[in-house]
């Protein structure tokens, strides 16, 4: 089945040759222009990649963007028109996978969504699919569902990646570059604010004391571990 492309652009000079361009190679685009028409497109076609304008004429795309990553892990490119202030960072945060600066190339797009499709396979490959379990906490590779105190915790995607990374390697303390490489881009080389971002929405969620970690800790100038069982033995 060809992937299903929700594209939410209002200027039809851009979603109308990109919408060819993703039919003819081999996808199955949807353009929406605003942000209702696409929220509705949304629940009833539940798109495999989500292509989306900031400025939009019924509201900022970064919301949109927002409120799908609450609902799911489905990849989302940001079309950004120059000046905009969605940096990298920024497009990271709102749990954006990727942006484009406006004007692009349709092909280049393409190239950036096959590799976020391609990553998103290599990681489920290679992570252990066995459930981990330390001290009140537990994570699910298969199911992806985390749990504290056998309570559900909800976590954004890059929160769920960063959580495996560090609990499959509980114990050790593991780099901040390979953090980035792993869990955001292999060819990271801009700051790394977003993980200490992401870091203190995991301590929120899953700490007793989020100031106080017990769980996750930092490793000043190098980076974060996850503690082991005998750690975190009451
Ligand atoms: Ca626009």
């Amino acid at each position: 089945m060809k992937p299903r492309v929700l594209v939410v652009e209002d200027e039809t000079s851009i979603s109308e040759p990109l919408a060819e361009h993703l039919s003819r190679d081999g996808f199955h685009p949807q353009v929406t222009g605003t942000i209702a028409e696409a929220t509705t497109a949304y629940e009833v076609a539940e798109p495999d990649f989500v292509l989306l304008d900031v400025m939009l004429p019924d509201g900022d795309g970064r919301d949109l963007c927002r409120e799908i990553r609450r609902r799911s892990d489905v990849p989302i490119i940001m079309l950004t028109a120059r000046g905009e202030e969605v940096d990298r960072i920024v497009g990271l945060e709102l749990g954006a996978d990727d942006y484009v600066v406006k004007p692009f190339s349709a092909g280049e797009l393409v190239a950036r969504m096959r590799a976020i499709m391609r990553r998103g396979r290599a990681g489920s490959e290679v992570t252990s699919k066995s459930p981990i379990v330390i001290g009140a906490i537990s994570i699910d590779p298969s199911s992806r569902v985390v749990t504290k105190d056998a309570r559900d915790v909800q976590l954004a995607a890059k929160e769920f990646d960063l959580l495996l990374l560090l609990m499959s390697r509980a114990g050790e303390v593991v780099p901040r570059e390979q953090i980035m490489d792993e869990v955001w881009d292999p060819h990271w080389f801009g700051p790394t604010k977003t993980l200490d971002v992401h870091i203190s929405w995991l301590r929120k969620k899953l700490e007793d004391d989020p100031s106080h970690p017990r769980y996750i800790t930092t490793s000043r100038g190098v980076g974060f571990r996850f503690a082991t069982p005998a750690d975190v033995k009451d």
